[in-house]
């Protein structure tokens, strides 16, 4: 059995992926050729927490493209980074400020228990659970959803369920569990009522927590799950299929955009797709240098 056959094995999908069209999966490493620019942002690892969120509403992306190919490893040496324009986020301001402060200095603890007493936006009413993330704190890889669904809200824990158990199993062809080296949170902590799309006013004022919490776990990568997730944080509206295959930057943190699980459940021939992307980010987690040894 071969490398990717046993990944996929491992998986338990095998049967679901489609074959690539371009040579062996776990070839990627050999074609990466991540821009200097983007590997020295790897190194740092370090977002400078306190004062980067005390700036939250100034969050730049950037983005490094790989034009033409859409397909992951092949990069342009050199190439400058794109800054998307920013979006203004509603509400008082200076109380949005304020609360943003609050939330930049707490550690995790207190941290979800202000995310469990939250009632900053309208998602607070119909909720059971509050959502705050799961994982490992020392975690060299977040993943990043959009928000709790009708499980995650009963039970309190982000990816449960069927897209739940896909991610994990993702996970595990990756050699990782949520429980070891992988952190995993979404962008708001309410579920938003029938499993709609949280609002913008919505996002932006949950999202010091998700700010925050990337700030303590200082991941080294960070992998964006959904079209929701990926407009949110990188500050696009281009969709998945354009965003794949490119490493995008969050305040010096490398990231990467595949399908959400949910997506990919009810478009099984999209996994093989969502496969190459896990295998590009592990090549670019590769290519940043050895283990910090969080794991
Ligand atoms: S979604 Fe976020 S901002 Fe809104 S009530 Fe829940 S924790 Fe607070």
């Amino acid at each position: 059995m071969s490398r990717r056959e046993q990944f996929l094995d491992a998986m338990g999908l095998m049967p679901e992926w489609l074959p690539r069209q371009h040579g062996a999966v776990l070839e990627v490493p050999e074609a990466l050729q991540v821009p200097e620019s983007t590997a020295g942002v790897v190194e740092r690892a370090a977002i400078g927490a306190e004062a980067n969120v005390a700036a939250a509403r100034d969050t730049r992306t950037a983005s490094v493209t790989a034009p033409g190919t859409g397909h992951p490893g092949s990069f342009d040496e050199g190439m400058p980074l794109q800054q998307p324009a920013r979006r203004p986020h509603g509400g008082d301001h200076a109380q949005s400020n304020a609360r943003a402060l609050e939330i930049a200095t707490l550690d995790w603890e207190p941290l979800a228990r202000h995310v469990a007493d939250c009632q900053a936006c309208q998602l607070c009413e119909r909720r059971t659970n509050t959502v705050f993330g799961v994982g490992d704190q020392q975690a060299e890889w977040m993943f990043i959803g959009e928000g709790p669904g009708e499980q995650e809200d009963l039970q309190g824990e982000p990816f449960v369920g069927q897209s739940g158990k896909l991610l994990d199993n993702m996970l595990r062809a990756l050699g990782m569990s949520r429980q070891r080296n992988v952190y995993i949170a979404n962008i708001v902590k309410c579920r938003p009522p029938r499993n709609r799309d949280p609002e913008p006013e919505e996002a932006a004022l949950c999202e010091p927590y998700l700010q925050r919490q990337i700030a303590l776990l200082r991941p080294r990568l960070i992998v964006v799950l959904g079209k929701v997730a990926a407009h949110r944080l990188l500050r696009t509206d281009a969709p998945v299929s354009r965003l794949r295959g490119q490493v995008h930057d969050y305040e010096g943190i490398p990231v990467v955009v595949t399908y959400h699980p949910s997506y990919l459940l009810r478009s099984p021939n999209e996994k093989a797709k969502a496969w190459d992307d896990l295998c590009f980010a592990r090549a670019l987690h590769e290519r940043s240098g050895p283990s910090a040894g969080r794991a």
